[in-house]
């Protein structure tokens, strides 16, 4: 597992620790670069070696000699030319097949480190907090997760090829050296001023990236925003203030992009175009001096001009690498964030339990914000508790703190006397199970939308729990019963229906806490009067703390807690409260009247 890396700096800002931030945002990755790099290196010296191979073959065939001699450690050796030909053409073989090795792991080396990091952010998103999960936008987490590691898996490959370029500059540059040491300084010292000349270039395009990818993100959102407000869009009227919204975004974003194009080749071009033009003139300066070596004058030549080329690639990579710097950092701090909010595990098992208690729990949204205040409360097991409320009394702020979503900022739920931040994760979602007011559906049949992915789960608990629910009698109007094919776009099933769903869901569990946002919608007379059954058999056995909006839900509870700003206004049975609080009668009457 990678972990997140450090980031010299803020995002957009250019700072001098990009390169080193991007090497170490590749860790576990180095080996491999270093080997596309010794394939690129082995690719280059079979290069070079093929054009000191030409060179020479070119002055035989000039001086018209069929042998080329040469005297190396006091011993004279002497090789043909058709030897000098089958050595070059094996030079070259050489240099494709290592050239080949070189894409080969820099392409896979792009493709794992895709799957990987998109797996560590999936895995980072699920082991989050609640709060953190739920602060999330899906349009953002997709794009740093589809966006940013797809620009993180080019800057990877781009860093494989960049120790490619670079080791390649360096043994052609030593092979220059050592034919004319002046024209290859004055070619060095050209190039580096080149390259300090358009550092300012390369700078803009790291700040036009960031913009780039601050724009995509805000495009991403403005289209999710859009899609999930179709609706509410359509009964206002308002479909082309939208559309000019998203408009504005996408002209800014696409500008942008072409500036970063822009930027992106003229940078590698004027580098090249100088470096051209500097070793025509080193060239022209030797030629007037040395004019009688023709054989040194055409090497140099080669040498210098595939040094350019490979130049030029550096150039572009170091671009390249420059831009996804941003979204690297992007990457690494989301990660970050998302796994270190995740909750520290409790180690505590439990399979039952018999009372629960709330001792002066309060929560904090933020410092200006107390949702829940000195909470005190004790639930028996097989209880019946209501709650009711004002909206933004704190009633779902509760319910999320009981099922362990979040942790009190104050004071403690204790369970049979241990803390629930200490009871193991898994066995708390074991034993609760919460049906809430939005029921998502998942691609699958209905039977899977029952089962969810729980192994434990067997067909008669999806039938007891359809049973139980009242989805039953909904199974007839439905093509294929159980089998019927739903999913989160199919429009298959009525509100009642889905939400009938997602009690049949929970009830497969065998819940010992139920947790019910009561829907103050959507269930019709006889599916409400089925969840009341549902509710009275339940009694007894399994502990129930339900958001209740309706009379008929109120009289199954044993006791009912009412909340005000955050406060616990009272908590006692129907008819103690019938006397004596307020807020329990008005909303009595009203649940008659509604
Ligand atoms: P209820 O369910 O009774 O309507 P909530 O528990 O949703 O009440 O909200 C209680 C208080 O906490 C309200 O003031 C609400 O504005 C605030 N609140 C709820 N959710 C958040 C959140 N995610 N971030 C900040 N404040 C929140």
């Amino acid at each position: 597992m990678t972990g997140a890396t450090d980031w010299p700096g803020s995002p957009g800002q250019t700072n001098r620790g990009d390169i080193a931030g991007i090497w170490r945002h590749y860790r576990g990755y180095h080996r491999s670069i270093l080997a596309a790099a010794a394939a690129a290196t082995i690719a280059v010296i079979a290069e070079l070696g093929t054009l000191a191979i030409v060179v020479t073959l070119t002055s035989l065939i000039g001086n018209q000699q069929a042998t080329w001699v040469m005297t190396f450690s006091g011993r004279t050796i002497s090789v043909s030319t058709s030897q000098l030909l089958i050595l070059a053409a094996l030079l070259i073989l050489v240099r494709a097949l290592f050239r080949q090795l070189d894409t080969q792991i820099s392409a896979s080396l792009g493709c794992r480190y895709e799957d990987r990091k998109r797996s560590e952010l999936t895995d980072s998103f699920l082991k989050a907090s609640w709060p953190m999960q739920s602060q999330q936008r899906s349009s953002e987490l997709q794009d740093v997760i589809s966006g940013a590691v797809g620009i993180g898996r080019q800057g990877l490959k781009a860093m494989a090829t960049a120790a490619g370029s670079l080791v390649s500059i360096v043994v052609m540059l030593f092979g220059a050296l050592a034919m004319s040491w002046i024209t290859t300084l004055i070619a060095i010292a050209v190039s580096f001023l080149l390259s300090i000349c358009i550092q300012p270039m390369v700078r803009s395009s790291k700040k036009i990236a960031a913009q780039v990818q601050n724009a995509s993100i805000e495009y991403a959102g403005s289209l999710g925003e859009t899609v999930a407000l179709a609706r509410e869009i359509r009964l206002a009227g308002v479909e082309s203030h939208f559309q000019t919204r998203l408009q504005a975004v996408s002209s800014r974003l696409e500008r942008l992009r072409v500036r970063e194009q822009v930027l992106g080749t003229g940078a590698p071009n004027i580098f090249e175009t100088g470096t051209l033009l500097l070793v025509l003139a080193g060239l022209a300066g030797l030629y007037l001096m040395e004019m009688e070596n023709t054989t040194r004058f055409i090497a140099l030549l080669l040498l210098l001009l595939r040094s350019s080329q490979y130049g030029r690639n550096l150039q572009t990579v170091y671009h390249q690498m420059k831009t996804s710097g941003p979204y690297l950092q992007m990457i690494d701090r989301r990660d970050l964030a998302l796994r270190s909010s995740a909750p520290v595990a409790g180690t505590q098992s439990i399979d039952r339990f018999e009372s629960l208690e709330f001792r002066g729990v309060g929560y904090e949204y933020d410092s200006s914000n107390s949702a829940l205040d000195d909470v005190s409360l004790t639930i028996a097991k097989g209880e019946v508790i209501g709650i009711i409320g004002p909206s933004g009394s704190g009633k779902s702020t509760l319910i999320e703190l009981l099922l362990g979503l979040r942790v009190p900022t104050s004071g403690t739920i204790v369970v049979d006397g241990v803390e629930l931040q200490d009871l193991r994760a898994d066995d708390w979602s074991g034993i609760t199970g919460l049906v809430s007011q939005e029921s998502q559906l998942v691609e699958g049949d209905l039977a899977d939308n029952v089962r969810f992915f729980r192994e434990s789960v067997s067909e008669s608990d999806i039938e007891a729990a359809v049973a139980a629910s009242g989805l039953d009698r909904d199974l007839h109007s439905l093509p294929n019963g159980l089998g019927t094919r739903i999913g989160p776009r199919s429009s298959g099933l009525s509100g009642g229906q889905r939400q009938r769903l997602s009690i049949a869901r929970v009830l497969a569990g065998h819940p010992q806490l139920l947790v019910l946002d009561e829907p103050t919608s959507s269930l019709d007379v006889h599916a409400e009067a089925v969840i009341t059954d549902t509710l009275q058999r339940l009694k007894g056995s399994t502990t129930i703390v339900v958001v209740a909006h309706r009379l008929s839900t109120l009289r199954v509870c044993d006791k009912v807690l009412v909340l005000r700003d955050g406060h616990v206004d009272a908590f006692a049975s129907r008819p103690e409260l019938e006397q004596d609080n307020a807020y329990y009668s008005s909303a009595i009457d009203l649940a008659q009247l509604s």
